[in-house]
């Protein structure tokens, strides 16, 4: 297990400043996430509900818990009490359900767009071309209780580096666009999350401000488990 100590030392040694490390422990016991909190790390993220509400119930209380997986409405309620950032949103509905369950908890809930760039086909996330029409739904002005705060992407599961910082780059264009035409006036909107294992340092070059790292840190997952 010192092994996880020195992942994530060699990756903090590379990272900029501005870059914040998520440590994602989806499938690994508690005492993995122990042992990278007794070396500092504060950030983990978890892609089901259940697994990071009982992982929050069992571990120090100062985590700070991403919520980096598909979510669905009827379950936000088990995390909104306590979680730090859902990178997951893809609907208004979801995003709804999370201000209604955030004033429950008497809280601002954080939140990032996730954005479909990558090749492969896949059920979550935006297009870019739904972004307009997402920001431009008037029950977001009703929302006073989530606040949006950048972009979350991957990028398609390839070698191809080009296609990968294509992608990548397509993202950062993206949040510019955001930014200036939604954002101009607000200091939260300020953040990209995109960058795993094998291709954070490409997200990094085109403006990632968070990546999320597990296999590099923990080793491999075994979904059996
Ligand atoms: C599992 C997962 C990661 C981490 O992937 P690794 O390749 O193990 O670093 C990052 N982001 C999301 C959305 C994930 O589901």
């Amino acid at each position: 297990m010192g092994h996880i100590l020195d992942a994530i030392a060699d990756i903090k040694a590379s990272l900029p400043s501005h870059v914040e490390l998520i440590a994602i422990s989806k499938t690994h016991p508690k005492e993995y996430i122990e042992e990278a909190y007794s070396g500092g790390q504060r950030h983990f993220g978890e892609n089901k509900v259940q697994e990071l509400s009982a992982k929050h119930d069992a571990l120090p209380k100062d985590i700070k818990w991403h919520m980096i997986g598909h979510l669905q409405s009827n379950k936000v309620k088990y995390i909104a009490p306590f979680v730090h950032l859902i990178h997951s949103i893809d609907s208004i509905k979801l995003l709804e359900v999370i201000d209604r369950e955030a004033a429950k908890n008497d809280r601002v809930i954080d939140c990032l767009l996730q954005v479909h760039v990558a090749q492969e086909e896949s059920k979550f996330g935006l297009k870019p071309s739904e972004l307009d029409d997402f920001m431009q739904n008037p029950e977001l002005t009703k929302m006073h209780n989530i606040r949006l705060c950048g972009l979350m992407a991957m990028a398609s599961n390839t070698d191809d580096e080009k296609q990968v910082e294509a992608e990548f780059h397509a993202v950062g264009e993206l949040f510019k666009q955001l930014k200036t035409k939604y954002f101009a006036n607000s200091d939260h909107f300020a953040h990209i999350s995109m960058g795993m294992s094998g291709d954070y340092e490409l997200a990094i070059a085109q403006g990632a401000t968070m990546i999320r790292i597990g296999s590099t840190i923990f080793g491999h997952r075994n979904y059996n488990l």
